[in-house]
């Protein structure tokens, strides 16, 4: 087999959903197109590899150093929302009723995994807390069994500062990501979250 096809179906494989049949069709997709157009997508992945950093306040992907949430006087910045990842993030936004900040924690914890607080943004969570003084925290993580384990952690933490502390709504697919949930559930859960 030709090496440089190889190593192709070999790198493609190692992204998601992409098995080793999927990975071959797409290579051979490739090489029947038009050279430009794998020119062109390489590029593209380099581009926003090199201009898409995490914004310093919550983690967001950004490409300055304050993301366009964090630094919009339009959001209510009373109001934050925690998340596990920015998928989650954009699935909110893509609800389009959540006018507030965020936080992106980078993970939840799981100590089998090795995966610590000391491993999240949750010394950053507190710092910011500290300074920007919000009225209300929203943890809104999904349903695993290590998401609730973080919420409740994160319940614990934050509790006692004077700050309303809530929870996405139960109601959410025990088990599920925040990222599948349909825009309907997902603005439902807000609305209806509870304190803790
Ligand atoms: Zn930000």
């Amino acid at each position: 087999m030709l090496q440089s096809l190889e190593e192709l179906v070999d790198a493609l494989s190692t992204l998601p959903t992409i098995g080793k049949k999927s990975a071959w069709r797409l290579a051979l997709y490739l090489l029947e197109r038009p050279e430009e157009e794998s020119v062109h997508l390489a590029n593209t992945i380099e581009k926003a590899r090199k201009k898409i950093t995490r914004c310093s306040v919550c983690f967001n992907y950004s490409e300055h150093n304050i993301c366009d949430i964090c630094s919009s006087i339009a959001r209510d910045n009373t109001l934050i929302c925690i998340v596990e990842k920015p998928s989650d993030l954009f699935s909110i936004e893509k609800s389009g009723r959540y006018r507030g900040m965020y936080h992106v924690l980078g993970g939840v914890l799981s100590p089998l995994n090795g995966i610590t607080a000391e491993k999240l943004h949750i010394t950053q969570l507190e710092k910011r807390i500290r300074e920007s003084k919000p009225c209300e925290i929203i943890i809104a993580l999904g349903g695993s069994s290590d998401s609730e384990t973080t919420a409740l952690y994160l319940g614990r933490l934050l509790k006692n500062q004077g700050i309303r502390i809530s929870r996405l709504a139960r109601g959410l697919p025990a088990g599920t990501e925040l990222e599948y949930v349909d825009h309907i559930t997902l603005t439902q859960a807000l609305n209806e979250r509870t304190d803790i």
